[in-house]
């Protein structure tokens, strides 16, 4: 620990090894620390903000926090004034995101003047650095010149857009299960586009669907590799991307997932295995033979599919413009309950859309389904539609629901990378 004009540094710090499901602010993997009498501000291993919080007595809520993405959101951590946060959206916070999405519940506006003073604080903790870094013992000195390189308004900026241009721009809506690693994830395009282009999807791509090469794949998790260096201690998992990674078949996701496979080996703190997040279309999930299961069971990944099934309900998928039978969207179901009960190793969650004017017959189905659900099935997030469900209806409708089967139902909070 080092001291200078009330400025506190901790460097070399361990977060937990083990992903929590928590109402305080947990972090993983490596990182430091600097105390100011106003803020709490923690750096990845490379010297890059992700955490700043307030000392008590400086904001309304200092159990709250707000946490940077790599690609330059700051997400606000509200973890108090929700009840019944985790019974929505399985956390124990809620996120209050600087732009539009699906969320009905975290409503809170988002705390924007907070964080410009925050981010102020920032950069004069950033100059601070630079003129501490010359009296301070070795490794807080190389700390602190990194802050001081990497922080500022402007180099922060640069560092978005360095990582946008690895990922083809901002990667429009991760999958639900991200939520497990807290959204650390490296994303590794393996496919563009969808097969559907469903009427209703707001974050599809006007491209068709095609598969990236190998070689791109390799590429591009060195890029990754490259752009995060010692980062990568803090990463829980790859999301592939785009919208329907398990398309471009799954000896492809195993191949990509051998590819990052490097990428977790060396100064990984947390114990749990890495995930490997990805969403598959009921086309693409029932056409994994049971070879491939296997051996996608076996990787050394907690691998976590997610499929949007929409609805139970012909009027509605009609309605979304969806063009999945009825038939292969039961039997995407009964694939993904068998895959969750027969493996340890990989896993299927499914989505619906919920929200005001859909056909009365979608909600019915739903909650015929719901009841019907034991513990061992698929997860089911409900994904409200963007401008159509309200958020009173909605929550009712979650707490209803909740309270019918046996498996879990969360919400399904779109977040961006
Ligand atoms: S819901 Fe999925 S499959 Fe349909 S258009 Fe959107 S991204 Fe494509």
């Amino acid at each position: 620990m080092y001291s200078r004009d009330g400025i506190t540094v901790r460097t070399g710090l361990v977060g937990a090894v083990r992903y929590l499901k928590a109402s305080w602010a947990v972090r993983y993997g490596l990182y430091h620390e600097i105390r100011t009498p106003a803020y709490l501000f923690q750096f990845s291993p490379e010297g890059v903000i992700r955490f700043i919080q307030g000392r008590p007595g400086t904001w309304p809520n200092h159990g709250d926090w707000f946490k940077r993405t790599a690609g330059g959101d700051w997400i606000y951590y509200s973890s108090g004034g929700y009840n019944g946060a985790f019974s929505a959206i399985g956390e124990h916070y809620i996120p209050v995101f600087p732009y539009s999405s699906n969320g009905v519940i975290g409503e809170k506006a988002y705390p924007q003047g907070t964080l410009n003073t925050a981010l102020h604080a920032l950069e004069e903790l950033t100059a601070w650095a630079g003129e501490a870094a010359s009296g301070a013992p070795p490794e807080v000195a190389e700390l602190l010149s990194r802050v001081s390189r990497k922080n500022s308004r402007g180099d922060l900026a640069t560092l978005a857009d360095r990582f946008h241009s690895l990922t083809h721009g901002p990667v429009t809506v991760l999958p639900p299960d991200c939520r497990h690693v807290d959204y650390d994830i490296l994303p590794l395009r393996l496919a563009k586009g969808c097969l559907y282009h469903c009427r209703f999807c707001g974050v599809k791509s006007r491209h068709g669907f095609s598969v990236e090469t190998g070689e791109h794949v390799a590429e591009g998790a060195n890029a990754l590799a490259g752009y995060f260096k010692g980062d990568l201690a803090d990463m829980g998992g790859v999301f592939l991307g785009e919208h329907d990674a398990l398309a471009a078949g799954a000896d492809a996701v195993i191949r990509a997932a051998q590819v990052c496979e490097p990428l977790f080996s060396t100064e990984r703190q947390v114990a749990d295995a890495p995930g490997l997040f990805l969403f598959g279309s009921p086309d693409a999930l029932v056409k994994v033979t049971d070879a491939q299961w296997q051996a996608l069971d076996r990787l050394p990944f907690d691998v976590r599919i997610n499929t949007g099934i929409e609805s139970l309900d012909e009027a509605t998928l009609n309605y979304l413009g969806r063009p999945t039978p009825l038939s292969l969207v039961s039997e995407a179901v009964a694939r993904a309950d068998e895959v969750n009960r027969r493996f340890s190793g990989v896993s299927v969650s499914l989505n619906m859309v919920t929200g005001s004017g859909l056909p009365e017959s979608h909600h019915t189905s739903l909650a015929r389904f719901v009841a019907s659900r034991r513990t061992l099935d698929a997860p089911l997030y409900l994904s409200p539609l963007k401008n159509h469900a309200d958020r009173r209806t909605t929550l009712k409708e979650l707490t209803a629901l909740k309270r019918m089967g046996q498996g879990s139902v969360f919400l399904y909070l779109l977040q961006r990378l």
